[in-house]
């Protein structure tokens, strides 16, 4: 067995660093649950047509984390991500009210996306962790964590889109110019034009869409954050990538969309639905499967 300068096998240093890969995702995972629960609030409360002003401040941390029914104040144990709710039995420690088990599950799908970055980008890959400081390494450990913390964003945008029907600029302007850094300093897959070109196609495609659509129709189809979400995975996967993403999403959601209207019937014609998750899950369907396989799996292989 190889053996690191440290003593460390090479072994022991790839399962450290998935660990701590986990480790990191479930902590961020903990604070997309608050992202979630509190951004769309906070903004809400901020606006202009708000009702009531709440006399009480209210931001990411304060008031500090507590129970919904009882109002106690939770304690640090109840707080760790994921196994809190294992160890609590998914209830709060003091009243019993059910805590919602997509706590947990935002945790651990975070987590996992963590260590999934870690070993795309060969962190776990003993050969690379022979110089664990070497440029090599940092290069792609700092590959690794912007598209752990990307997928994170995107997390948040899901379910606060899903929820609320929003796609906060709070997330998605950070995630655009992150995108436009990351190109520029060689940490993506793209060069810094290809980013370039990826968030302007991308925000410029859905507003010639919504603004033809508004025209057609006379009523809006398409909102504002769709097009910045867009612009943003524009930015981080260059334009190619925009056409099978758009395509897989679209597909998806006429699926959802027509299963929620003749199956489940909880979706009237005229209603809109939010695009915002579709896009996200084709954006990481082509991360993670790449480019071909969407585009076999829409019948365009060719
Ligand atoms: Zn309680």
């Amino acid at each position: 067995m190889q053996t690191h300068a440290s003593g460390l096998s090479l072994d022991a240093v790839s399962l450290w660093v998935g660990l701590l890969s986990l480790l990191l995702g479930a902590v961020v995972g903990s604070f997309c649950n608050v992202v979630i629960l509190r951004l769309p609030k906070m903004l809400l409360e901020n606006s202009e047509t708000a009702p009531t002003h709440s006399p009480q401040p209210f931001d990411l941390s304060t008031p500090p984390s507590h129970c919904p029914q009882c109002s106690k104040r939770l304690q640090p144990s109840h707080l760790i991500p994921i196994l809190s709710h294992w160890w609590l039995k998914g209830k709060c420690a003091f009243c019993g009210q059910v805590i919602p088990s997509r706590y947990w599950k935002t945790e651990l799908l975070v987590s996992l996306w963590w260590l999934f970055c870690a070993f795309k980008f060969q962190l776990l890959n003993p050969t690379l962790s022979l110089e664990p400081l070497g440029t090599l390494f940092v290069t792609q450990g700092l590959s690794a964590l912007l598209w752990a913390l990307m997928g994170s964003a995107l997390m948040c945008l899901t379910q606060i889109d899903w929820e609320h029907q929003l796609l906060p600029d709070a997330i998605t302007q950070p995630l655009l110019w992150l995108g436009l850094l990351g190109a520029n300093f060689g940490l993506l897959n793209l060069t810094p034009q290809e980013a370039l070109w990826g968030a302007a196609v991308g925000y410029t495609s859905f507003w010639v869409i919504a603004n033809g659509y508004r025209i057609l129709c006379a009523r809006d189809g398409m909102g504002q954050g769709d097009m910045k979400l867009l612009a943003a995975l524009g930015a981080w996967m260059g334009p190619l990538s925009l056409i099978p993403l758009v395509l897989l999403a679209s597909t998806c959601g006429a699926i959802v969309g027509i299963w929620r209207l003749k199956v489940r019937k909880d979706l009237s014609l005229n209603e809109p639905i939010a695009f915002g998750p579709f896009l996200i899950f084709a954006a990481l369907t082509l991360l993670v499967l790449g480019p071909k396989v969407v585009l076999h799996f829409l019948g365009l292989g060719a």
